[in-house]
């Protein structure tokens, strides 16, 4: 089994991948940044976020796995004082040849310029916001008109993303075994020209929604940390990306729920079991 290691860049980050290469080599696995199995992330989410881009292109083949140097991550669920069990259970997993992954979906989009079509793939979210004045767009779901959209934006999340943007945005948090993709409303402006359905709405595998944005626009488009402007858009297809998820290495069972009520309600149980 090969692994790879991105980090966040702190003091703190740079120490733990120093330990963690020592402790996983005497456990039989070789550094391999360009063919990797498992991929640790040392930091945060958003280093997470950095690790699936740079391997979006091999995600058949890598797990991802995180250590969180910072607060619980979603994604970086393994804290520093954990490493050595980390490379106990990896080392032990690579011996069995036996790699426990659980799979979670992603969002294709695909962009419609007058030199061609782009596809790519977002983790968390995209969101199409206007630079200079609000977003003006038409909604289109499934190939039929749905809704006139002008406000700050519009953000298009994965499962795993829900806990993300889509959350600030009222969006509501998605089991990560649905696999559908979630459209919420960033600062819709409602009136008699502009009028769009104000809640989040939740789209299945195999639907798909279109965004054409008024002509000439300059648009700023994002993908999970990466943002561009562009003023080239002539729209914007985004569904449940196909026959493409993103992989987790499991190495103890730790449930969606329990990771949602530990990163943003707290450890502490409410009704203390009195003996
Ligand atoms: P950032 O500004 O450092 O990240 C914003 C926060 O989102 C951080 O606390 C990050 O955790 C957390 N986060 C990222 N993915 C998450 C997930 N799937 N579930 C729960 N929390 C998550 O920027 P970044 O680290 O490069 O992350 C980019 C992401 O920021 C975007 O994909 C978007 O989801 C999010 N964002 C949120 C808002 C908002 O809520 N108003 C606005 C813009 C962007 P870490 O500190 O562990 O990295
Ligand atoms: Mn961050």
């Amino acid at each position: 089994m090969k692994y790879s290691v991105i980090h966040r860049g702190d003091d703190i980050s740079f120490q733990l991948m120093q330990t963690f290469h020592t402790l996983i080599r005497e456990r039989g696995l070789h550094h391999d940044e360009a063919n990797p199995d498992v991929v640790l992330s040392i930091g945060g989410d958003g280093t997470m976020l950095h690790a699936f881009h740079k391997y979006k292109d091999q995600l058949d083949t890598i797990a991802f796995v995180g250590i969180h140097t910072g607060r619980l991550g979603f994604f970086a669920d393994w804290k520093p004082d954990e490493v050595e069990m980390l490379a106990d259970m990896m080392g032990e997993s690579a011996q069995q040849n036996d790699l426990r992954v659980v799979k979670y979906p992603l969002v294709e989009i695909q962009i419609t310029t007058p030199q061609g079509i782009e596809t790519q793939l977002a983790f968390n979210e995209f969101t199409l916001k206007g630079v200079d004045v609000t977003l003006m767009a038409e909604l289109h779901i499934n190939d039929e008109p749905f809704e006139t959209f002008r406000g700050d934006g519009i953000c298009i999340s994965t499962p795993p993303g829900s806990t993300a943007y889509n959350k600030s945005l009222g969006g509501a948090i998605v089991h990560p075994s649905l696999d559908a993709i979630q459209i919420a409303e960033i600062a819709s402006i409602n009136n008699r020209v502009f009028r769009t359905l104000g809640s989040p709405i939740l789209l299945p595998k195999h639907h798909h929604c279109d965004i054409y944005p008024r002509a000439g626009q300059n648009i700023l488009l994002s993908l999970d940390h990466i943002i561009m402007q562009r003023d080239d858009i002539l729209s914007i297809r985004s569904m449940v990306a196909a026959g493409k998820k993103v992989k987790f290495a499991r190495f103890r069972p730790f449930p969606f729920w329990s990771r949602v009520r530990e990163a943003f309600i707290g450890y502490e149980p409410i009704h203390e079991k009195k003996p």
